[in-house]
């Protein structure tokens, strides 16, 4: 593996709602000639992540970036009728996402406009999500977690330094309330 340049999202392309495992995946991927499952993480509904290669090994699940790049796949993707693309992410898989994506990002010193969907190097629908809104996604969950630490701290200060906070916060909050 070269410098982890980009992380990848993908989707399973599995109906809404049915269960499927990284191990479903590995089977399916060797059928097709594949030594092993292709991505590196693959997130079940119930927002489980399971390990598929190892991050230092090259992946095999976006063409020309597989040797600077980290898959990560969530199960799901495609409407009940198997083909419509859909973003079926259950809450508990974007909550997985996010950290998945965001402890990645530090390890390998990545900004969010390192992190893709599949779609924007194939001519595919996956992830069934614009990466835009992915991002604003996860810098909405950014800012919450940021915020929690805020309110812990301010639990523990007394007297002026927790209304500066307080205010601040509220500032933040209705910006990202537009
Ligand atoms: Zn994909």
């Amino acid at each position: 593996m070269n410098k982890v340049m980009y992380l990848i999202l993908h989707c399973a392309a599995t109906p809404e709602g049915k269960s499927f495992t990284a191990k479903d995946i590995d089977k399916m991927h060797k059928q097709r000639g594949f030594k092993k499952i292709g991505y590196h993480y693959v997130i079940d509904l119930d927002g489980t992540i399971e390990k598929g290669r190892a991050e230092n090994e090259i992946g095999a699940h976006c063409i020309g970036y597989n040797s600077k790049s980290i898959g990560i796949c969530y199960i799901g993707g495609v409407a009940k009728d198997g083909k419509t693309p859909k973003d079926t992410r259950t809450k508990e898989q974007k909550q997985s996402m996010y950290e998945l994506v965001d402890k990645l990002m530090k390890k390998y010193n990545l900004t969010l406009k390192q992190v893709h969907g599949h779609y924007e190097f194939a001519n595919k629908a996956c992830p069934s999500f614009k990466i835009e809104k992915f991002r604003q996604e996860f810098n909405e969950w950014k800012a919450k977690q940021n915020s929690k630490t805020i309110l812990l701290t301010n639990e523990k200060k007394n007297g002026i330094l927790p209304k500066i906070f307080n205010f601040l916060f509220d500032i933040l909050k209705s910006y990202f309330k537009k």
